[in-house]
């Protein structure tokens, strides 16, 4: 059940939950030599029973140490047994991250063991997994020791040859090793086999879903409609040249003799939203239903939101339903029904559209937005609720074209390279906490003038019970400090859908001025009339996702700003930080994200988990996604359905891959 939450659900998925991180247990430093924002361990001695306080809804347990006149406050939070687990009198080894807070030196959560258990552990490497409430590391990795120890090995299924030219590791090994690695040399060659073969099972089966796009008639023939033009007219805009050159392509395909399978790419706020409903338009003058699916609930309700609006301002009575996870199960059943006899003329949702009981009564047209969050599986599995429809999937992933070919490689590629005219450039500006004062106020400068305010706090992965309180504090922190009349509200992960829902839509409406939020508001939310985004704690978010985040700003005709708030003052920090001033370009900032941090820091933050790869990341691995595309490019020009007996093992292996999708893992 804990697992299920993780999206492990078999063992395979469990074996291909890859560890985010490793741990090196390193020797204790002395208290002179801690830094921080660094994980450091040290021998403290404890002198007394550690104290116990209630503070808010947390029991935080304090033990304070001292070293030649330094001292190192250590915290615990709701783990108030603790007490009894360290005796008065003794030594232990304390690690963790050491912050300061309030002119004090801090570790939060550190572990402990006794010096003697230390040793044991000292230069090994710990697997860190990503965590959900209640599912600890230790559970997960053991776990994966007991998969790991009783299964039989299975045979190499890649072709000698490729191993040999790409130098790749043993499967076997690999897998062994991407979970507990004895040095590191290892594990970097575990990591690149287990990344080539991401790729490589990606782009063959992609390679195999082209080859059966291309034979499939166009069933679903849509000739221009008059919907269309009457959005068109009551557009308060006009299109920008690059949405009518992908228009006029869109519409080129879906009166083609091909069904459509087309990849709009732009980036954040060049108006991919407009375009994908004037094909849905199309697909509704035609007589076709049209179905939008996006990642996230929120982004559903905007689409659906929006779209209403504006079909009712073009005065077209399309009919337009709304299936999400929090509907009651009466409200689902009422769309699935009008759905399925035709009432609806466009279905806007998330993943809860492709749930078996959504039937379709003539589909003619799929969209996918932010396509990179979906797999190529689900965005089939919708394609499949109808006979051959047309498929149409937006993305923001700033890539170049190269990757975008092999990446999408079943899809023909529609560029909108052009932002609305109307749009200034946003003002970015990197600072450190003791700006915050003067941001407060030029946010209530901003809310005067009518406009809105985000600020975003980093999750806290260490500990997700503090994730909410981060939000919840900061909250209340803001509120004090911002004029009293400044309506402040806040948004995370752990809220229901439903209230996810209704902060947005107050938000959207401009009920609420200043929203907090963790990242759940990163992907595709659209409120123009906000202008400040501002990032607290920046310096723990990768570029890419600060990219994205800034892409919520600028959506309107006002200036707008980020503020990147960085915790520390460390010069590497900020010069990582200032690419984002320095340009706008997604593509461009990841790469010079990844050149700052070097390739040694391949387990840093991914950049943004792009598509669905579990290891592989596109712009750190760029090199091993080209060398898979072309290795690829060999195997299929030689053998193209994989049937010479060499390829056998291969070809197994990649069947279960497309059936289970457990990234480079077979059992
Ligand atoms: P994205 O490509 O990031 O999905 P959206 O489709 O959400 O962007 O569009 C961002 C904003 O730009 C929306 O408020 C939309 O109404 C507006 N917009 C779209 N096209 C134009 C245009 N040609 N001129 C002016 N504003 C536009
Ligand atoms: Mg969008």
């Amino acid at each position: 059940m804990l697992f299920h939450r993780v999206g492990v659900d078999t063992v395979g998925e469990l074996l291909s939950y890859y560890p985010r991180t490793y741990d090196v247990y390193q020797e204790p430093v002395t208290f002179a030599n801690l830094e921080t924002e660094q994980v450091q361990a040290v021998t403290g001695f404890v002198r007394k029973v550690p104290a116990v306080n209630k503070t808010g809804r947390y029991a935080v347990t304090t033990v304070v140490l001292e070293e030649f006149g330094a001292f190192l406050h250590l915290t615990w939070f709701n783990m108030p047994y603790l007490k009894n687990s360290l005796s008065p009198g003794s030594t232990y080894i304390f690690r963790g991250r050491v912050q300061k807070k309030k002119g004090r030196l801090v570790m939060e959560q550190p572990e402990f063991f006794t010096p003697e258990a230390y040793q044991e552990k000292l230069n090994t490497m710990q697997p860190i997994y990503g965590l959900t409430a209640g599912l600890s590391n230790k559970t997960i990795s053991k776990a994966v020791k007991q998969i790991l120890d009783g299964r039989d090995l299975n045979p190499e299924y890649l072709p000698e040859a490729i191993r040999r030219d790409q130098e790749l590791a043993e499967s076997n090994f690999a897998l062994q090793t991407i979970h507990f690695p004895v040095k590191w040399e290892d594990l970097i060659l575990a990591r690149k086999r287990l990344v080539f073969d991401e790729f490589f099972l990606f782009i063959l089966s992609l390679r195999q879903m082209k080859e059966a796009a291309k034979t499939k008639k166009n069933e679903c023939s849509m000739k221009p409609a008059k919907e269309t033009q009457r959005l068109l007219r009551a557009l308060p805009y006009e299109l920008t040249g690059a949405q009518k050159r992908v228009w006029s392509e869109i519409k080129r395909d879906l009166n083609g003799a091909r069904v459509m399978s087309r990849l709009i790419q732009g980036d954040v706020g060049s108006g991919k939203t407009v375009v994908a409903l004037m094909a849905l338009l199309c697909a509704v003058g035609n007589g076709y239903q049209g179905a939008l699916m996006a990642p996230t609930e929120v982004l559903a309700r905007q689409h659906f939101q929006s779209i209403q609006e504006m079909l009712a301002a073009a005065e077209i009575s399309a009919k337009v339903a709304v299936l999400t996870g929090s509907l009651t199960a009466r409200e689902k059943r009422e769309v699935y029904e009008a759905v399925e006899n035709g009432q609806t003329d466009i279905v806007v949702g998330t993943h809860a559209l492709i749930q078996e009981q959504v039937r379709f009564c003539r589909l003619g047209l799929v969209v996918t937005d932010e396509q990179h969050r979906f797999g190529v599986r689900q965005r089939e599995t919708l394609a499949g609720k109808g006979s051959s429809p047309h498929v149409l999937v937006m993305s923001a992933t700033p890539i170049p074209r190269t990757l975008a070919v092999i990446l999408y490689g079943d899809l023909d590629i529609s560029v909108l390279d052009e932002l609305p005219a109307n749009r200034l450039p946003i003002k970015n500006c990197v600072v450190n906490e003791s700006y915050r004062a003067s941001a407060y106020r030029f946010m209530e400068k901003e809310t005067a003038a009518g406009r809105q305010v985000y600020v975003i706090c980093a999750m806290v992965e260490e500990n997700p019970e503090l994730e909410l309180e981060n939000v919840v504090d900061y909250t209340k922190k803001l509120k004090e400090a911002l004029n009293a009349s400044i309506r402040v509200e806040y948004l995370h992960g752990k809220m229901k859908p439903a209230q996810k829902n209704e902060i947005m839509e107050r938000f959207a409406a401009g009920e609420i001025q200043v929203l907090v939020s963790t990242t759940v508001i990163e992907v595709g939310v659209n409120v123009p009339n906000a202008t400040v985004m501002m990032v607290e704690n920046a310096e723990r978010f990768g570029l890419a996702q600060l990219h994205q985040l800034r892409g919520r700003v600028g959506r309107g005709t006002y200036q707008s700003y980020c503020i990147f708030v960085s915790g520390n003052d460390n010069p590497d920090t900020r010069k990582r930080l200032e690419i984002l001033s320095r340009s706008n370009d997604g593509f461009y900032i990841a790469s010079e994200d990844l050149k700052l941090r070097g390739p040694g820091d391949f387990f840093g933050i991914r950049q943004s988990g792009l598509l669905e790869f579990k290891i592989g990341d596109v712009f750190t691995d760029a090199g091993l996604l080209k060398a898979a595309s072309e290795e690829a490019e060999k195997l299929l020009g030689q053998d193209p359905d994989l049937s010479l007996e060499a390829h056998r093992a291969l070809k197994k292996r990649l069947e279960a891959y497309q059936k289970a999708g457990t990234g480079g893992v077979s059992l």
